[in-house]
């Protein structure tokens, strides 16, 4: 599996190399989450940036890591224009393979498309 720490650094390579201005905000190395959960937030930073670069068009992106002592929020958010149907959510691909992921683990996906996309992550804390 693979840490949020290491994610982070990863994803900021790839938005570099596509020209994007990356900004982060956070302590992405976290605590009172179980490796599973880290693993599944890691696995969806990946393919939310997969997406800011392939599909959003835009010119930055803004990643930020909350922790409070109940949850952890994850949001990815881009300056670009959403291309996708609201419906999509129900059909297949990236975007469901996560929101299936999250609620295993009783998470939730949140997809905000006003300017650009926001994607809110939110993964109960389920670890000591
Ligand atoms: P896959 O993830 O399997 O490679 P995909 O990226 O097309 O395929 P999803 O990740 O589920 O599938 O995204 C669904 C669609 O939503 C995309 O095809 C795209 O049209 C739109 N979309 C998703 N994220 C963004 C984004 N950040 N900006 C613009 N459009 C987006
Ligand atoms: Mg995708």
């Amino acid at each position: 599996g693979i840490r949020l720490k290491d994610e982070i650094l990863r994803v900021n390579q790839i938005i570099d190399a596509a020209q994007i201005k990356f900004e982060s905000e956070g302590e992405f190395t976290l605590t009172n989450v179980s490796l599973l959960t880290e693993n599944i937030l890691s696995m969806c930073l990946k393919e939310a940036v997969n997406n800011v670069v392939k599909h959003s068009g835009a010119t930055s992106c803004f990643i930020s890591i909350e922790q409070s002592w109940k949850e952890t929020v994850l949001t990815i958010c881009d300056n670009g224009f959403f291309k996708g149907k609201m419906e999509i959510l129900a059909e297949g691909h990236g975007l469901i393979g996560m929101k299936e992921r999250l609620e295993f683990i009783n998470g939730s996906l949140e997809l905000l498309t006003n300017e650009g996309t926001t994607l809110n992550i939110r993964v109960p804390n389920d670890a000591k």
